[in-house]
């Protein structure tokens, strides 16, 4: 066993000491780390490599929110009033209406904190580590005090590190020292007094690379980093509403205003008509503590924090409860091509070198299309491929069970296994040809190149896009030695590459120079060597998806970085492009610029393709759809890409082969990389929204049907239909338990065949609001007739009139919750009856409105009894009418806001 951490070093300046002298004070070796033994040990010792979360709210506060706002004081007020008259009975039961609601406010609130917790634990950090000799991705949480850990351009350092070796290793450190710019890093010792934006040799925990790699040993971890001890100053953050919360409160605001005067009406005119003060005043208030909506900006939290767990099943992880919402209201995808659209699986299929082409079958056998392949030629590709694995990133190596295994780049992996195939060692290669210098692929330049020492001094292996490099090609290899290249000869070789992109391969020049004294730029005077065709076929599934899209209105445009005559290829096997497209659908990157500066407002609505895509004209892109009124969801994968993924709608990276930083740029984060995926979240998001759509129309709708039942009733100078104890009764348990239902429902299959909703579209539409107040006046007809026939007809006595038009408003707003199906679905066979919690709900609603009848001391407390054979046959076919007569209130509400729309219309256009 290795030694613990000991030494009289001082780790809490790490950065004073040599590598070496930090490697040996915690026991590890930077080749092997740590043993999986050691490291469990020290996570014991240590914790786990996590901050403080964010103070909690104590569970003692958000118990008493629930006992503050209008609705409690309205039930204070009550209550006190009761007593002040006498009417314990009433007093009690109040308060314990105030506690029974306050009791439901706050589970329904502790359930929305806990599902916002539980997701922040779905997309957690991976860093890669050394350990037992072994490298591979473990949970940042996992990391221990002398763990090895290893990153590269895009990752977010996870703990803090003392560097033990960098190539060309730069980070941004902003998010520590507000320093933007970003710091080269080296390895030597320095100062213990260095100030922590000066120490160089260290990579901090939650700094990013922005470039090169790096290795070092981690030295502390959680709350004893750099960045532990900011943020233990800032550890109380407060989590956001989301629009969709703010607009629920926003209206919730405006009808307490509206309710408290209607209340106000009430109880005077039920003075007025004879009413005893006491119950006019009880009555007002009980339905305005009925018809404020307070519940709604929490049942909305909800909805969305279980449609966030069922999008993570799903591999959808989102960010934040405001994606959900945007996702349903998007009109245009921004899609990349590899990896998303395509299977990111690259094999080498295509070879261009010497004025022939080769096909590569996947054995390793090199076919010329053309000609005999002579021994010459085999000799010409051999090198080629020897000069493209050294100019390769990836690594190949072996499993303890002799299984061959590669880390790095697809593309790059694809070259290295091409080589294998053909009986070249690509380790032995880079063993002899060490590497000395890199400079990394920069999807700006779409190139790379790797220096390596060879026996004649520095040879420099390139590769990246024909465009890229051919330009920079002085020499051209051939079997019988290098000639020289010309301008038209260049020329040739471009188009050599779109025809070899026309099939779709995705295609790399490869290109190589020895590296004279005083020669530094690494992309000139090279000898130009061959151009790869990698082939990297369409996901399954794909086509399928876009076409999904396509009907639910929402555009897909591919934005690649690869050539415009590959991605044209991809772009009509996945039908993003029609086969017989216009040119002005696929617009290629040198090309965007011009049309862009062109004119104030161009239209790019018929474009399909953007190829040859830099990372900065992602961003303009974007800003130009979204100003255009396109809510944009924009997918991303590397560092550059995060501005355009924070400007984005939604922000998609990909989880698999995305960087850190575009994840924590992101709203969210694909764990699949599928394509297919976004079209799901697409569809989950908008049956959210319709979810919470339906829960506020229903609530809204049960609550106006209360009002107006009274209101009407008191007006007329008759009997009151409700008593206050069984408006408040009717307001706990009809309205809660199956608007709850309905927030958490599958959505209709429907959403996907239409247009995606206006982003700017209210919360509830013109004929919502009409269904509204539709609704509410059936059901109050309803109501209100069965207790007019119960009293002239059935000459029931008062109170059993009021069992009547108590249990028949109660069931009819239960039967109601039906009514929240699709328009266009049957009434048995809809989401709504597909919803296992409708049926819990209806359920125990229904127990719950038995035991008011009939169970005492309930019943005798709300003053129910029993309303007899025919009281119950004349409530169930008045509480069903609603039900059936929802078709006609759907038209009518339909047509009404139509006419509006029409005469606005009209209105606007005279
Ligand atoms: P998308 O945005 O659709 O994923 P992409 O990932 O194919 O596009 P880039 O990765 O920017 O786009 O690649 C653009 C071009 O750069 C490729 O067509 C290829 O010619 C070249 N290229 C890609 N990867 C490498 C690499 N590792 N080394 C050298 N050149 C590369």
């Amino acid at each position: 066993m290795r030694n613990p951490p000991a030494g009289n070093l001082d780790l809490n300046a790490a950065w004073a000491s040599q590598a070496h002298e930090v490697l040996s004070a915690l026991g590890t070796d930077p080749a092997t780390g740590l043993t999986e033994t050691e490291a469990r040990l020290r996570q014991q010792r240590y914790g786990p490599n996590q901050l403080q979360p964010a103070a909690q709210r104590p569970v003692f506060s958000i118990l008493a929110d629930q006992f503050k706002g209008a609705v409690i004081v309205l039930l204070l007020v009550a209550s006190t009033l009761a007593f002040v008259f006498s009417e314990f009975v009433e007093g009690l039961a109040i308060m314990a209406v105030v506690v029974v609601n306050g009791l439901i406010g706050f589970v329904t609130e502790w359930r929305a904190i806990r599902s916002m917790e539980s997701l922040t634990l779905l997309d957690q950090a991976q860093t890669v580590v050394t350990r037992d000799g072994v490298s591979r991705r473990i949970n940042a949480q996992e990391l221990v005090p002398g763990d090895i850990v290893n990153f590269e351009a895009g990752d977010i350092v996870s703990a803090d590190v003392r560097l033990t070796a960098v190539i060309q290793l730069q980070l941004d450190e902003s998010a520590l020292t507000g320093e933007s710019l970003p710091v080269d890093k080296q390895l030597k010792a320095i100062p213990p007094e260095t100030a922590v934006s000066d120490r160089n040799n260290m990579a901090f925990k939650g700094t990013v690379v922005s470039r090169g790699k790096g290795s070092g040993v981690v030295v502390a971890t959680g709350q004893s980093t750099e960045l532990g001890t900011i943020s233990r100053l800032v550890a109380t953050a407060e989590p956001q509403q989301t629009p969709l919360e703010k607009r629920l409160d926003v209206l919730g605001g405006k009808l307490v205003w509206l309710v408290l005067a209607l209340a106000a009406v009430i109880a005077v005119a039920g003075i007025f008509t004879g009413q005893e003060t006491f119950l006019a005043i009880e009555v007002a208030i009980a339905l305005a503590v009925a018809a404020i909506p307070e519940g709604l900006p929490i049942v909305a939290t909800i909805a969305l924090a279980r449609g966030m767990f069922r999008m993570a099943r799903k591999n959808a992880v989102i960010g934040r409860l405001s994606a959900v919402e945007t996702l349903g209201a998007t009109s245009l995808i921004l899609t990349d091509k590899t990896g998303t659209l395509t299977e990111n699986r690259m094999s080498v299929t295509a070879f261009w070198t010497a004025g022939h082409s080769f096909s590569f079958s996947t054995d390793g056998r090199a076919k010329s299309g053309t000609a005999e392949t002579t021994p010459e030629m085999i000799q010409l590709i051999d090198s080629v491929l020897d000069i493209a694995c050294l100019s390769s990133s990836a690594t190949v190596g072996k499993t303890r069970l002799g299984k061959t295994f590669f880390t790095g780049d697809p593309t790059e992996v694809a070259l290295l296994t091409a080589a294998l195939n053909r009986g070249i060692d690509p380790v032995q290669l880079s063993a002899d040809l060490p590497e000395i210098d890199h400079i990394p692929f920069d999807p700006e330049s779409k190139r790379m190149a790797i220096l390596r020492q060879g026996d004649d001094g520095v040879i420099v292996a390139v590769k990246g896009a024909p465009e890229a490099v051919i330009p920079g090609c002085v020499l051209l290899r051939g079997e019988s030695g290098d000639t020289s290249l010309s301008d038209a000869k260049r020329q040739a070789l471009l188009e050599q590459a779109k025809v070899i992109g026309e099939q779709g391969l995705r295609t790399l020049a490869i290109a190589t120079k020895q590296r004279k004294p005083g020669m530094e730029d690494c992309f000139g005077e090279l000898i130009f060597l061959a151009i790869i065709g990698l082939e990297d076929p369409p996901r399954p599934g794909v086509r399928e998806a876009v076409e999904r899209c396509r009907q639910a209105g929402v555009r897909v445009s591919m934005v690649t970085g690869d050539h415009a005559a590959t991605a044209t290829r991809i772009a009509i096997e996945v039908s993003v492009l029609e086969p017989d497209f216009k040119p002005g659908q696929c617009v290629d990157g040198t090309n965007i610029d011009r049309i862009l500066s062109a004119s104030a407002a161009p239209d790019l609505s018929a474009i399909r393709v953007f190829s040859r895509v830099t990372p900065e004209q992602k961003l303009r892109l974007m800003a130009h759809y979204q100003a255009s009124g396109q809510v944009v969801a924009m997918t991303g994968d590397g560092v550059n890409d995060a501005p355009a993924l924070k400007q984005a709608d939604i922000g998609i990276a990909m989880g698999v082969r995305g960087t850190d930083v575009a994840r924590e740029a992101a709203a969210m984060v694909l764990r699949d990389d599928e394509f297919g995926t976004i079209v799901e979240a697409i569809a989950q998001g908008r049956g959210i929204y319709q979810n919470i759509r339906k829960f506020v129309v229903y609530l809204l709708s049960c609550n106006f049907s209360e009002v107006l039942v009274v209101t009407l009733a008191t007006l007329a100078g008759g009997p009151l239909p409700l008593l206050p104890l069984q408006i408040l009764f009717l307001n706990l348990v009809t309205d809660i338990f199956p608007a709850l239902a309905l927030g958490v429902g599958e959505g209709s299959e429907r959403l996907m065949k239409m247009a995606p909703r206006p982003a700017d579209e209210p919360i509830l539409t013109r004929a919502h609001w009409l269904n509204v107040g539709l609704y509410g006046l059936v059901i109050s007809v309803a109501v209100l007739g069965a207790m007019m026939f119960a009293i002239t007809v059935l000459e029931f006595e008062r109170s059993r009139a009021v069992s009547v038009s108590f249990c028949t408003l109660a069931l009819a707003q239960l039967w109601h919750v039906f009514n929240m199906r699709d328009e266009t679905r049957r009434l048995f066979n809809n989401e709504i009856t597909r919803n296992a919690w409708i049926w819990v709900a209806v359920i125990l609603c229904l127990a719950l409105i038995m035991a008011a009848v009939y169970l005492p001391p309930l019943s005798t407390i709300l003053r129910l009894g029993n309303p007899g054979l025919s009281g119950w046959l004349l409530i169930l076919p008045a509480s069903f009418l609603p039900l059936f007569l929802a078709p006609v209130v759907k038209w009518l509400a339909a047509r009404m806001a139509q006419n509006t729309q029409n005469t606005q219309n009209t209105g606007t256009a005279t």
